[in-house]
């Protein structure tokens, strides 16, 4: 560890093989993954159409660069455009660069309709990266602090709170576009609205601004449709991809439809690894078999289970605030801040994570099956109500 910068405080495990939704650690010891590498293991852990996927294409051709063209990223581009009803894509390697993207087709738009200043909107507790452009972005204090100076043009409202968004507009001649995540997942699981999204779309249409969802968490099957945004009815203008996009292999995309999805024109924008045959043919891998094996529906059916069955476990239990969230991505917020609970899952053989200090996190693969969510339920109800237990013991003294 000593040759690592410090950026993480680590969990005390190391994991050497995984099955499904099932690791194990080098001394045989298995746990249950709920949070499937913060979002990314869609299908679990070595799924062979993805193994094998990923075999026959590092055989076949690994990297050419984009100076040529890449039939894998062509087909992946389609695809990406059939499920999402978006025009086009730029590939890049994390969610990072899908939202920085995402910010320079705003600029680029902007500057097009001769605004010198392009702003745009983000909301508090959003989070979008850790580039310059995106920590400035997040609605963290805790992402920025020690950054600064950070960039300007972002203008910050109150999350799912239509009305200063018509303030800004109302006020401010240089704002060109909005960048929402529709479900806000470091902030713990907070929902944006089917209305909120809606009037976004409404306010973003007649302002001749465009509408960019961050789907980086919440996109790709996770939540019971392939994007989150489609459960309120919109269409953005922008969409950011990565983290679930190939199941594991590094790969960010920026989809954009109508005029956003013509701004970028040749040597405006690249990136050498972005789209490279590998990670593509990964990324088909994984769309095909979220759609062969019926991923969208299990993640809507096995999601429900676990929040109903959570909330029935945890009725009436002290110091629990509420269970949310849609399909397998799954915010319980307690009272209290609860960050050691993830630590004391490990121990139990459960990978769980928290977020904002007081939520915990489920992100659990898409090929989670019934016995599986309910042992999920079953543990970490037990390790809830313990925690609760002991630290409202413990607060009394
Ligand atoms: C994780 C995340 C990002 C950043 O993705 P990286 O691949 O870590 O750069 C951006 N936006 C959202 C909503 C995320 O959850």
């Amino acid at each position: 560890m000593t040759h690592l910068m410090n950026t993480y405080a680590r969990l005390p495990v190391a994991f050497v093989r995984g099955e499904g939704v099932w690791l194990w650690d080098q001394s045989g010891k298995r746990y249950l993954d709920a949070l499937a590498g913060i979002a990314v293991n869609t299908l679990g852990h070595g799924h062979p159409a993805l193994v094998k996927a990923i075999e026959e294409q590092a055989r076949r051709l690994i990297h050419v660069s984009n100076l040529y063209r890449i039939a894998e990223q062509e087909k992946l581009a389609d695809k990406l455009a059939a499920i999402s009803a978006m025009d086009n894509a730029f590939f890049c390697n994390s969610g990072a660069e899908a939202n920085e993207a995402a910010i320079t087709i705003a600029r680029l738009y902007g500057k097009g309709r001769d605004i010198e200043n392009p702003a745009i909107i983000v909301m508090e507790k959003a989070f979008h990266g850790r580039t310059l452009a995106t920590l400035t972005a997040t609605g963290s204090r805790k992402v920025q602090a020690g950054f600064e100076p950070l960039v300007s043009g972002f203008v910050r409202v109150p999350f799912n709170d239509l009305a200063s968004v018509r303030l800004v507009a109302g006020g401010n001649r240089n704002v060109v576009a909005v960048l929402v995540e529709p479900i806000q997942g470091e902030s713990g699981v907070n929902p944006a609205s089917a209305e909120y999204l809606r009037g976004l779309r409404e306010i973003c249409d007649r302002q001749g601004w465009l509408l960019m969802a961050d789907e980086v968490q919440c996109g790709l099957a996770r939540t019971g449709k392939w994007f989150a945004f489609q459960h309120a009815g919109i269409s953005p203008d922008v969409v950011a991809l990565a983290k679930g996009l190939a199941g594991g292999v590094p790969i960010g995309a920026c989809l954009a439809r109508g005029i956003a999805a013509n701004t970028f024109k040749p040597g405006n924008h690249g990136s050498t690894f972005g789209g490279n045959p590998l990670a593509c043919a990964a990324a088909l891998a994984t769309l095909d078999t979220i759609e062969r094996e019926g991923l969208i529906e299990n993640a809507e059916r096995i999601g429900a289970l676990i929040r109903g069955e959570l909330a029935a476990a945890l009725a009436g239990v002290a110091g629990v605030a509420e269970i949310r969230g849609r399909g397998l991505m799954i915010g319980i917020e307690l009272e209290r801040p609860c960050g050691a609970l993830a630590a004391r899952a490990l121990e139990e053989g459960l990978l769980i994570n928290v977020a904002a200090d007081n939520v915990i996190r489920l992100l659990p693969p898409l090929v989670m099956n019934e016995a599986e969510g309910r042992e999920l339920v079953g543990r970490l109800a037990s390790l809830v109500r313990e925690f609760l237990v002991q630290s409202a013991a413990a607060a009394h003294g």
